[in-house]
């Protein structure tokens, strides 16, 4: 079987031969639909082997919010976690089954929330004021109560990236676990409301050590055996563990596993895999990361004051993280010629930038790679979440194109997931439609 990264090689190739990425369409973003079925079988198959029997993997659509994912994902049994109205129109729109969405949105109106329950979603509340709207809902809903939770912070810390820390003692989301009298309200606001069945935690995402994960899966665990025993009854019946399995971006091997965490939480939380409870999962970036790249031309390659710079056409627009916080997001970049094979030629330090009308646009700095040269082309890899799909409209830059490939004999071949944007596209959504509306305001 080839590996994912003579897969990616073979797709750059084929996608500077066929014109996927070229002079008129010079960045575009490239998934391994190969790679993104493992990953998700794998998922599937991790949490099976430890007796999690009756498991939802919800993807967090947040970290790859196209449609032809998103059905991809529901083909190998996932669901889908949203967080907005339009995560959910995709996942809809992906044709993922009412009963495998968990709505998580932070900020969740009133309408929301029925249009949830009138259509069977689960719904986790963020806090006490939520919950008083579902309460009003509930009591007003015909038909029956789709599965309901509460989001808890478990506040066991934070990881090394703080903004993707979601369980600081401070944090925004959820019930604080264990700020004073919360735990009681907790436990009293779950035996009056029979329909509270869910418990839920994401503690946190790239960044937080596997531990700190298991941790707040044994926090929220606990709670839900506290709540049965004071409601004298199975009243929680599904523990949402959140998603947050952190990504190896330094190199093509995939660690931490699915399998690796699911045998930690095994260990930690043994509980929580002996049949008496449902599980929900909502991971993101370890289902979709490693299966994508961005492909970029190199426009020119320059020196300024002793210093070699790549002008490509991947920057900020495409990976705004790693270029307004290079030290927690770096990206491997991978160098290719004219043709698309892999560059070969003594490394010399250069500096990758971007497209952007900024000097920090930079996607590496000092990295030692073959020389690169007008016409090469670059890969960032390990991009196939919460890059390209999270488009930064900088300097009025067209969203790239989005291509799926697999490998077989035949050869590469390519569907499309996503157009790239046209000049036409960008000049309506910046008010095409509306030329003379501020001049007639006089
Ligand atoms: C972002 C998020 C996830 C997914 O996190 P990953 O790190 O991409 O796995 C899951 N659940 C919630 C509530 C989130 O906010």
């Amino acid at each position: 079987m080839q590996s994912a990264a003579s897969r990616r090689d073979a797709a750059v190739r084929a996608a500077v031969g066929q014109g996927i990425v070229g002079e008129g369409r010079p960045v575009a973003g490239l998934l391994d639909v190969t790679g993104i079925r493992q990953a998700a079988a794998g998922l599937r198959e991790a949490f099976a082997q430890v007796g999690a029997v009756d498991a939802l993997h919800a993807f967090a659509v947040k970290a790859a919010p196209l449609v032809p994912v998103l059905r991809l994902l529901a083909d190998e049994g996932l669901g889908a976690e949203v967080a907005s109205p339009g995560e959910l129109a995709v996942a809809r729109a992906a044709g993922v089954p009412a009963d495998r969405i968990v709505v998580d949105s932070p900020a969740k109106t009133t309408a929301e929330l029925r249009e949830a329950l009138a259509s069977g979603l689960a719904v986790n509340a963020d806090n006490p004021q939520e919950l008083a709207r579902l309460d009003a809902l509930v009591a007003a809903l015909p038909g029956p109560v789709p599965p309901l939770g509460l989001r808890i912070n478990p506040q066991v810390g934070a990881g090394s990236i703080g903004a993707l820390s979601t369980a600081t003692a401070t944090s925004k989301f959820g019930v604080g676990l264990r700020d004073p009298g919360a735990r009681e309200w907790v436990v009293r606001a779950y035996a009056e409301r029979p329909w509270l069945t869910r418990v839920h935690a994401h503690t946190g995402s790239q960044g937080c050590p596997l531990e700190l994960l298991a941790e707040g899966v044994r926090a929220v665990y606990e709670l839900a055996e506290e709540i049965n025993a004071a409601a004298g009854e199975r009243r929680v019946r599904t523990v949402d563990i959140g998603g947050g399995l952190p990504v190896n971006f330094a190199s093509d091997e995939v660690d931490p596993t699915h399998h690796a965490y699911a045998r930690l939480l095994a260990r930690t939380v043994p509980g929580l895999f002996d049949g008496r409870y449902g599980l929900v999962t909502e991971f993101g970036r370890s289902l979709l990361a490693k299966s994508g790249v961005i492909l970029a031309r190199v426009e020119y390659a320059k020196t300024a004051g002793g210093r070699r710079i790549a002008v490509t056409h991947a920057g900020a627009q495409v990976a705004s993280r790693t270029v307004f916080d290079p030290g927690s997001w770096p990206l491997r970049v991978a160098a290719y010629d004219a043709v698309g094979r892999p560059r070969t030629g003594a490394p010399v330090v250069q500096d990758v930038a971007g497209p952007c009308c900024f000097a920090g646009d930079l996607v590496a700095t000092g990295r030692p790679l073959p020389p690169l040269e007008a016409g090469d082309h670059v890969a960032l890899l390990d991009t196939g979440a919460y890059y390209f799909a999270h488009h930064y409209a900088y300097n009025t830059l067209p969203r790239p194109g989005v291509y799926g490939y697999v490998c077989d004999e035949q050869g590469v071949r390519f569907a499309p997931v996503r157009p790239p944007q046209s000049l036409d596209e960008l000049v309506a959504e910046n008010g095409a439609g509306h030329a003379a509306g501020l001049s007639a305001l006089r």
